[in-house]
This record gives C-alpha cells, sequence and structure tokens, in this order.
C-alpha cells in the first residue's frame, strides 16, 4: 500500500505542477468503505489523515475502532433519514448534502454547525445522487434557515467513461458553479471547496480544481 500511496502522491504533484496549484490545497480522502478496520489502521500509519465512508455502519465501526482524534472523517455517501441521529455528530464532513428532508434532520441532531458539500449531479446520468445543475443554488437557499449546516462546498461524481474530455466538462462545469456561489458570498455557504474526482479521474480532477479528492480502489484495493 505504501508503494501506491508513493506513486499517487506522485501524481498529485505532477498534476498540481501542471495547473500552478500547490498539493496542500488539495486533500487526499481514503476512502476504506473496501476494507477491514486493520487495513484502514494501515492506512492511518501511512500518514493519511482523511477517511471516507459511504455507509452508517461501516463509518460507525471504523470510527470507533481508530479513535485518533487528528483523523478527520468524511461521510462521503447518502445519509439515511433514520439514521442521521446516529452518525451526524460523528461526522467531520458530509459530502453527499440533496435532500431537503436529510437537511432538516441534520440540523435537528446536530449538537454544531457541520462543514457540508452539496452534490451536483452534473453528467444527469439517472443512477447518480444530487441535486441538478439548476436546482443547485435554490437548493442552497433553502438550507439557510439551519443553522447546523454549513455549506462550504460542492461535490460531484464523474461519469463512468474512457471519454476524458467528457469526464473534464462535468468538473470544469462543477467549478463554474462553485465560482458563481462563493462569489454571491452566503453567510450559511461559503462555497469554498470542490470534492470531485476518484480512483479513475484523479488527476482531471485536481488540473480542474479538486480541493478534495476520494480514493478507494487505487489505494487500497489495486487489484479490482
Ligand atoms: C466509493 C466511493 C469513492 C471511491 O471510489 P474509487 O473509484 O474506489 O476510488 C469516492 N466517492 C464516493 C462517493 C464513493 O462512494
Amino acid at each position: 500500500m505504501e508503494m501506491r500511496y508513493n506513486e499517487i502522491k506522485t501524481v498529485i504533484e505532477d498534476s498540481c505542477a501542471k495547473v500552478g496549484r500547490k498539493v496542500s490545497d488539495v486533500t487526499l480522502i481514503a476512502v476504506t468503505k473496501y476494507v477491514t478496520i486493520e487495513e484502514t489502521k494501515k492506512v492511518f500509519r501511512l500518514g493519511i489523515k482523511d477517511l471516507g465512508e459511504n455507509r452508517e455502519q461501516g463509518f460507525l465501526e471504523k470510527k470507533q475502532a481508530l479513535n485518533h482524534a487528528e483523523i478527520n472523517w468524511h461521510f462521503i455517501g447518502p445519509l439515511q433519514s433514520r439514521k442521521v441521529k446516529q452518525v451526524i455528530n460523528e461526522v467531520d464532513m458530509f459530502h453527499a448534502l440533496d435532500r431537503l428532508k436529510i437537511a432538516k434532520e441534520i440540523n435537528k441532531r446536530r449538537e454544531t454547525p457541520v462543514d457540508c458539500f452539496v452534490q451536483v449531479n452534473v453528467s444527469g446520468e439517472a443512477s447518480k445522487g444530487g441535486v441538478t445543475v439548476d436546482d443547485c443554488l435554490t437548493f442552497i437557499e433553502q438550507l439557510r434557515p439551519f443553522q447546523n449546516i454549513r455549506v462550504v462546498g460542492l461535490m460531484t461524481m464523474a461519469p463512468h467513461t474512457e471519454d476524458e474530455t467528457a469526464i473534464r466538462q462535468v468538473f470544469r462545469r462543477l467549478r463554474q458553479l462553485r465560482d458563481e456561489i462563493k462569489n454571491q458570498a452566503h453567510p450559511h455557504a461559503p462555497c469554498l471547496y470542490l470534492s470531485m474526482g476518484m480512483s479513475n479521474d484523479y488527476a482531471i480532477a485536481i488540473e480542474e480544481g479538486a480541493t478534495h479528492i476520494r480514493l478507494g480502489t487505487i489505494l487500497v484495493q489495486p487489484e479490482r
């Protein structure tokens, strides 16, 4: 795993260099959903301090087992309404906010404001979660009354395709949308960050401005 991590760091450095960005402006989130607690501990021992899970049970298990204050815990999948209560106060960043019902529940259950990314379905694939590009601003405006939700950025998943141009366009569109919302300077939605880029497309995502990349397969499970 260490060799893979070193290779990934090189790709991150190269992608940043290509577009004149700082490596320190890109946070690598290790997505540990495919692996055991033991493997997750190895990830932490490599020096990775940001861990991501997409299911409530896996998230709570890993957090309990790796009880280190310096870890930032990312919940990257959709939250189920009835599980919000159990999970939300354990989360440092929630990456998949796309429904008002969940926002209400988070606001009610969370004890202090939580950093959230609004998930946007830029590619329009029916299988993907997220608000549409057209609805994003309205959705963010609807979040204003929720004092325990702070919209720190936008998240997307690129389409499953070999077409690099199509992937790049999705990331570019999310960045434009982020810039637009950021410029409006909503107090509840500073919208500074871009959570985009996974194992197959993180180099492109970094070139297009990703601040948080979410890497599972390539880091923890390369044989898949
Ligand atoms: C699983 C998952 C990832 C990681 O995907 P890989 O392709 O394995 O890197 C990233 N983001 C979300 C939301 C996921 O569910």
